[in-house]
């Protein structure tokens, strides 16, 4: 167990809570929306015979204070978990929620189920805890942990960039303990375009709007409520560009726009009641891309494209000047997107992977 002094405090932001969107429907979201190793956000919905929830948390720790949460708010069973992409922080959560609810179906597309159940999770125990990949995984994790000792070593980090890595270091103390008996739960539903999951007061749309931030993204429409849930199409307050497919995500957006939602539930970051980020976000994509090709074009390298890509004024919109929130811009935007721009510039494929 964690000394307490090396706990998460309040103020880091990092446990997740719950907040009412609507009539039966809650969010659930860490306080802080930036962090390292972030957790996705859960949207909870209420139906007559049960609750459906969107996304699961990223460990088995917040998937037990996902159960929690939602005990919190309902007493009725969770009957069903749509998964919005394969990426860790959004479903390695499941395992203790399918404890819980022993009966709950887990809905994906079939592309993002076949991620779950393939080469893209191959790090991870599928169905059961595995001693070997747990070892492994933990390997990882002390990895991660002194790359943050070496950083915190550093004198000439800003303030904010010191505090920051403080936070990430009682993070990972407590993501260690959330990250104990970890497995994949892999889909038991799985559709390719469109699924509904109806319901007199709540119905839930789950729509594959094309791909985006991944090749499988599912969202989910609640057409009475006009929420939106985007899964990581939608990212606040630093959008997450690894493996992306950069037109086809701007066009994802506009189809989701184009049903006019009231309220917005991102992946990371708190409810949106209009649609003012989306519009950012969208403008970010487009001056990546326009950015990005013009270098591919003149037939410059990934790497020195990557290098020349100037994306500081739309930094500076996004984070400002925290030091610290301008180093992840660049780490989870500008590099990883400026490559996926260039794939997309040079007809490459963009390769999913570990997430
Ligand atoms: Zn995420």
């Amino acid at each position: 167990m964690p000394a307490p002094d090396r706990a998460p405090t309040e103020a880091d932001g990092y446990f997740q809570r719950i907040s009412r969107i609507d009539d039966g429907v809650w969010v659930i979201a860490q306080p802080q929306p930036f962090q390292v190793q972030p957790i996705g956000n859960v949207t909870v919905i209420e139906q007559a015979d049960g609750l459906v929830l969107i996304d699961a948390g990223g460990s088995p720790g917040a998937g037990r204070r996902i159960v929690e949460l939602v005990r919190s708010v309902s007493d009725k069973p969770v009957k069903a978990v749509a998964i919005s992409h394969w990426h860790g922080d959004h479903v390695l959560g499941l395992s203790a929620i399918a404890r819980e609810w022993p009966g709950v179906q887990v809905i994906a597309t079939d592309v993002t189920a076949s991620h779950l159940a393939g080469r893209s999770m191959k790090a991870y125990p599928k169905g059961a805890p595995d001693a070997a990949l747990q070892a492994a995984f933990d390997q990882r994790l002390d990895g991660a942990d002194g790359f943050v000792r070496d950083m915190l070593a550093k004198p000439e980090l800003a303030a904010t960039e010191r505090a920051g890595f403080e936070a990430a270091q009682r993070l990972f103390h407590q993501y260690r303990d959330d990250t104990r008996d970890l497995y994949v739960v892999v889909p038991t539903r799985t559709f390719s375009e469109r699924l509904r999951l109806d319901d007199a007061k709540r119905p839930v749309e789950l729509w594959h709007p094309g791909r985006g931030n991944t090749d499988g993204d599912l969202v989910a429409w609640l057409p009475k409520q006009r929420a939106m849930v985007t899964g990581d199409l939608v990212v606040a307050p630093i959008p997450f560009g690894f493996n992306a497919y950069p037109a086809q995500w701007a066009r994802s957006l506009a189809a989701l726009k184009a049903k006019r939602p009231a309220v917005w539930i991102p992946g990371h970051g708190a409810p949106m009641r209009d649609a003012g980020y989306v519009d950012r976000e969208i403008e970010l994509i487009d001056r990546t891309r326009a950015a990005v090709a013009p270098l591919a074009k003149a037939g410059l390298t990934m790497e020195q494209t990557r290098a020349k890509v100037d994306l500081s004024a739309e930094r500076a919109g996004f984070v400002g000047d925290d030091a610290w929130l301008s180093r992840w811009f660049d780490r989870y935007w500008t590099q990883p997107f400026s490559d996926a721009a260039y794939r997309e510039a040079t007809g490459q494929p963009i390769e999913q992977g570990e997430g």
